[in-house]
């Protein structure tokens, strides 16, 4: 039987392919913009200055600054690049940094966003924006920070190294395991997000074998869109909170993290959500769902231990204590020592290992 469910789409054009960057004149006429700033990182300067060439009279100008977690200051700089080049309107290429970047001007200044996402964060999906001031984050969720239009571009994804693929893949397929045990969960973003499971898994072998696999690449793209979609559309759990935690109080790489921690995520849960694991293990080809994602990782040549990427073994108490006091929904209880034990199979890097669960 299918049971209730409430399912919001949220309000977002998408233009998927090869050479779509070609239309992004166009669409920002569409929304009614004339002074484009492109937005990117320093990394991506480059590649934002080819664009703003294409853009002719769109283009305004570029700030290249965009930087993990969204610092304030470096809003504040963009705000008066914008207010000094007179923008009317921001297109924003690169990864999750940069779409966040865009996003913080929209919330501030209500500019369209025209949004070209490089990596599979899947930001671009989401009506969330986390920022940082003074080391401390803050995370808003309104529709003002969604992208009018989203072009997805899988040329632009060719130069992102295979090992940033790997992990940036996983760390979207964590988006849509959630999404399948999700308190909010619905039958249309479940569909999107094993269809998105699929399409990853299949992809991120093929673009460490061949990185210049244009059809993995672009299948891998497609499964980052919709694991996207999840993210935006219905809430996350346990795995999502803990890599959050880890990361701000370990200072740990956002998507290795979640490459680390997933499978052991997966394994709590599986008790109590075994339809949801059984579409997890059928998506990725495998027979069990937290050791299909282990294995996965470990083909991709991701690191698999929390210690290999910057965490001490003595943060391991804390980091449990962390994760059962802030109270959140999951469809496992948070139980303090399986918390623990989770914890310390990841920062080993051990196999997941299903815990029993308390009566
Ligand atoms: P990123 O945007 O920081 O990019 C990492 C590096 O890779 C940067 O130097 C970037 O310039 C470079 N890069 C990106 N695409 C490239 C490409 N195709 N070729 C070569 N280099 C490329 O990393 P990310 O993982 O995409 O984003 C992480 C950030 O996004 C975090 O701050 C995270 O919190 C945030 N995020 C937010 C949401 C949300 O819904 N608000 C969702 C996911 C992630």
């Amino acid at each position: 039987m299918i049971g209730s469910f409430t399912f919001e789409s949220l309000p977002c054009r998408v233009i998927f392919g090869s050479g779509t960057l070609g239309a992004a004149a166009d669409e920002i006429k569409r929304f009614g913009g004339k002074r484009s700033l492109v937005l990117t990182t320093p990394q991506q300067e480059a590649e934002g200055r080819r664009l703003g060439a294409s853009l002719g009279s769109l283009f305004t100008g570029i700030f290249a600054g965009a930087t993990m977690h969204t610092p304030v200051e470096i809003t504040d700089q963009a705000l008066i690049a914008m207010k000094e080049l007179d923008a009317d309107c921001v297109v924003s290429l690169g990864g999750g940094s940069t779409t966040g970047l865009g996003k913080a001007l929209a919330l501030r200044t209500g500019v369209n966003q025209l949004c070209i996402p490089t990596t599979y964060a899947g930001s671009e999906m989401t009506p969330i924006l986390g920022e940082t001031k003074d080391g401390l984050k803050t995370t808003v969720r309104t529709n003002d920070v969604l992208p009018e239009t989203v072009i997805y571009d899988v040329d632009l994804t060719l130069s992102l190294p295979a090992s940033l693929a790997a992990t940036s893949g996983i760390n979207a397929i964590a988006h849509a395991v959630e999404a399948l045990y999700a308190r909010d969960r619905n039958p249309v973003v479940s569909l999107m997000a094993e269809e998105g499971i699929r399409a990853l898994a299949d992809a991120l072998p093929s673009i460490i074998a061949t990185p210049g696999d244009r059809e993995a690449r672009s299948q891998a793209l497609y499964g980052a869109w919709l694991c996207g979609v999840c993210l935006g559309t219905v809430g996350m759990a346990l795995h999502h909170k803990l890599c959050h935690t880890l990361g701000g109080t370990f200072d740990l790489p956002h998507a290795e993290t979640h490459t680390i921690v997933l499978p052991h995520a997966v394994a709590y849960n599986a008790p109590l959500v075994p339809d949801a694991v059984a579409r997890i293990a059928r998506a990725i080809g495998a027979s069990d769902a937290a050791q299909g994602l282990y294995d996965l990782a470990r083909r991709l040549n991701a690191k698999l231990a929390l210690r290999d990427i910057g965490m001490p073994e003595s943060g391991i108490d804390k980091a449990a204590e962390l994760a059962v006091t802030n109270a959140y929904w999951n469809p496992r209880p948070l139980e303090r020592n399986a918390i623990r034990d989770l914890i310390a199979h990841a920062w080993s890097g051990a196999a997941p290992v299903a815990t029993k669960v308390a009566s």
